[in-house]
Formats: C-alpha cells, sequence, structure tokens
C-alpha cells in the first residue's frame, strides 16, 4: 500500500477532486508503474460525463507513460526504473480471442477488486482498467510495453491509445493497401494518426473531413493529400471528384459523433469498408440504408484500440518515430499539472486540441 495522488471522478459530469487515494502493492503478475506523464483521451472524457455508465467513485486515464516502481511476483522481464507505457489493454493470454492474436477483445475475466481505496478504506474504481489520472498505477503485466531511455514520457504516452488506435485501425483492421483511396472523419488525436498511417501504408488520396478549417490544415502536416468541410453543402461530392469518380476505398469515423456516422457511407466507393473507431454514447443510434451495402458489396467493422497487439506493434511504431515517419511531439497541444486537469479537459472538449498532456511534477502555474 502506498499513498498517491489521483483525480477522482465522484458524480458524473462533475469536476474530478484531485484527493489522496491508496493504491495495493503489485500482485502476481502485476506491476507498480510511476507515472510521468498521461494524455487525455476522448473515452476518459465520455466515461467522467457518464455516457457508458459504471461504478464510482473512479479514477479514469488510460493513455500513460512512466517507470517501473515495483514488480509483483512472476514478473522477470521488468525491473523497477525501466520506462514503459500503460494501456488498456489487459489480456489473459490463454482465451480464444488472445490466442487467435486479438488480445484487445480479451474475454479473460479480470479482478473484481482493483487495486486503489479511499482514506476511509472504501474501495475506488480502477477506471479503463488503468486509472492513470494519478501519480501512479498498479496493472497488470499484459498493459505494459517497454520504451527506449531516448523517448521522453510526454510524447510515449501517447502511444498507449491514440496513435495505436490510428495506426491499429489502418494497418490490423483495415489493412489499407497501397493505392486505396482513403477519407477521414475526425482530424483529432486518433483521426490524425489514421491519416498518418494511411501516408505510410502508401494510400493514393487521403482525404480529411472535419468541421473546422484550422484541423483540416493541421490534416494536411500530417500527411492527407486534401481536406474537405463537412459542412461544405455537398461534400461526399467533394470526395468523389478526389477519387476519380468511385468513391473511397475505406471510410475511418474518428469521432463519436452520430451524424458522422450516418453521413459516412456516402463517401463509399462499391467494395468499400466503413471502419468504426469512434465511440458515441451507449444506446445511441445511427441509421443507413442496407440495400445499398448489400448491392454495392460494401462492409462496416469496427475497430478497438486498432486490435493492437502490443509486443508486435509498439517496436514498429517506436521504428518509424525514430526514422522521422511518425508524428509523436507534434501530437501534443498543451501540457498541464495534475492539479489543472479539469482544465486541460475542458480545453479538450473545447475541440481545437490535438492531444493535452497531463505531466507529472509540472508547474501547477
Ligand atoms: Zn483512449
Ligand atoms: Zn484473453
Amino acid at each position: 500500500m502506498r499513498d498517491i495522488r489521483a483525480a477522482v471522478c465522484r458524480e458524473f459530469g462533475a469536476a474530478l477532486d484531485i484527493q489522496t487515494l491508496r493504491l495495493a502493492a503489485p500482485g502476481p503478475g502485476e506491476l507498480q508503474v510511476d507515472i510521468d506523464a498521461v494524455a487525455i483521451c476522448h473515452s476518459d472524457i465520455s466515461f467522467a460525463e457518464g455516457a457508458w455508465g459504471g461504478p464510482l467513485p473512479a479514477v479514469y486515464g488510460h493513455e500513460a507513460a512512466g517507470r517501473v516502481a515495483a514488480v509483483g511476483p512472476g514478473i522477470t522481464a521488468y525491473r523497477p526504473g525501466d520506462p514503459v507505457i500503460v494501456t488498456l489493454i489487459r489480456s489473459c493470454g490463454a482465451c480464444p480471442s488472445c490466442a487467435g492474436g486479438h488480445p484487445v477483445r480479451c474475454e479473460g475475466h479480470s479482478a473484481p477488486e482493483g487495486p486503489l481505496s479511499d482514506a476511509d478504506g472504501q474501495p475506488v474504481a480502477q477506471g479503463l482498467k488503468t486509472a492513470a489520472f494519478a501519480e501512479a498505477v498498479t496493472v497488470h503485466h499484459s498493459q505494459v510495453a517497454p520504451i527506449p531511455e531516448s523517448l521522453d514520457a510526454e510524447a510515449a504516452c501517447l502511444l498507449a491509445c491514440g496513435v495505436i488506435t490510428g495506426f491499429g485501425a489502418v494497418m490490423n483492421t483495415a489493412r489499407v493497401w497501397p493505392g486505396a483511396n482513403v477519407v477521414v472523419i475526425g482530424a483529432g488525436g486518433v483521426g490524425l494518426n489514421v491519416i498518418q498511417a494511411a501516408a505510410i501504408a502508401g494510400a493514393r488520396r487521403i482525404v480529411a473531413i472535419d468541421l473546422s478549417e484550422a484541423k483540416l490544415a493541421d490534416a494536411e502536416t500530417f500527411g492527407a493529400t486534401d481536406g474537405v468541410l463537412a459542412t461544405d453543402a455537398k461534400p461526399h461530392r467533394a470526395v468523389r471528384q478526389l477519387t476519380g469518380g468511385r468513391g473511397a476505398d475505406f471510410v475511418f469515423v474518428t469521432v463519436g459523433a452520430i451524424p458522422a456516422y450516418e453521413a459516412a457511407p456516402r463517401y463509399l466507393a462499391p467494395g468499400g469498408t466503413m471502419v468504426m473507431t469512434g465511440m458515441p454514447a451507449s444506446g445511441a443510434m445511427a441509421r443507413y440504408e442496407p440495400v445499398i451495402f448489400a448491392a454495392a458489396g460494401q462492409g462496416m467493422v469496427g475497430s478497438l484500440m486498432g486490435d493492437t497487439v502490443l509486443k508486435r506493434d509498439i517496436p514498429a511504431l517506436l521504428d518509424w518515430h525514430a526514422r522521422g515517419r511518425l508524428k509523436l511531439h507534434e501530437l501534443i497541444s498543451g501540457r498541464y499539472p495534475l492539479e489543472r486537469i479539469n482544465d486541460a479537459i475542458a480545453a479538450s472538449k473545447a475541440g481545437l486540441v490535438r492531444r493535452n498532456v497531463i505531466v507529472m511534477g509540472a508547474d501547477a502555474a
């Protein structure tokens, strides 16, 4: 047990509260990691607003980097001091999904009791299996991946969700081929990574669609070949023109907005696939015409956390970054101390940021 400061959600929709909690020592197969940096992901905001329910009080935060503080029994691959990223991908390694190479869809049961409690000994939920809006976390070893000493934590933490969600959607779920035409709806934290990945995959046209001119300009610096405003009278017509009249082989929906989901099929080429990474609130419904999907041989597929396999995908991303092909630092728009996490969340919701990062020990000024 040790005391840590954490940003606690006690009521959906209310500001997070910085409190001192108790964090359990790592048990068998677990590690404790001191968090150096944790990014604000849209999923954290949706949870804190109550979009998907879940127990309270809770600590969210799942896009983190830091150093191993302690290892539990049976852990030999890590030692205290090792720099790592921490993700929400917890996998048992033995269920049909894990054995089939899809740890993101692990069917194993997670521990009923998390490692967090408050000063009175009452349990506090480990949100997103991580609870990284805190000075330290205790997590299963499968949730951790090593990073080099040379990569700073505030850039590395982005690999834990935003980057792998975008890259994995392109590389693992869609398997975008060289010469494919790609549309990316939403040029935010995940969308910019879909764009960088589509460029590495050799896509022909990469068309970003967003409500903001500033974000379309951003998208071009990450590799988009074109930008179309979602508020144009006929954005699908613009996409058809850019793609030789065919439409896109892949349409990535990277935002959780229903209008984005309902517009997406209109951008598809014959045989095209809509790839769904944006997460609307539970119960939200979208409408589309099944006859068009059936007649045009089109499809839709969900992509959670980019169907990432940490041990396979993180080393590749680190190499691309080292060779200058994958932007990380450029994804950061603001740095905040933990005490100002509510400001970081408010700025993220305002929509003009790429990723805001909480840097532990940063100046509260
Ligand atoms: Zn996330
Ligand atoms: Zn499993």
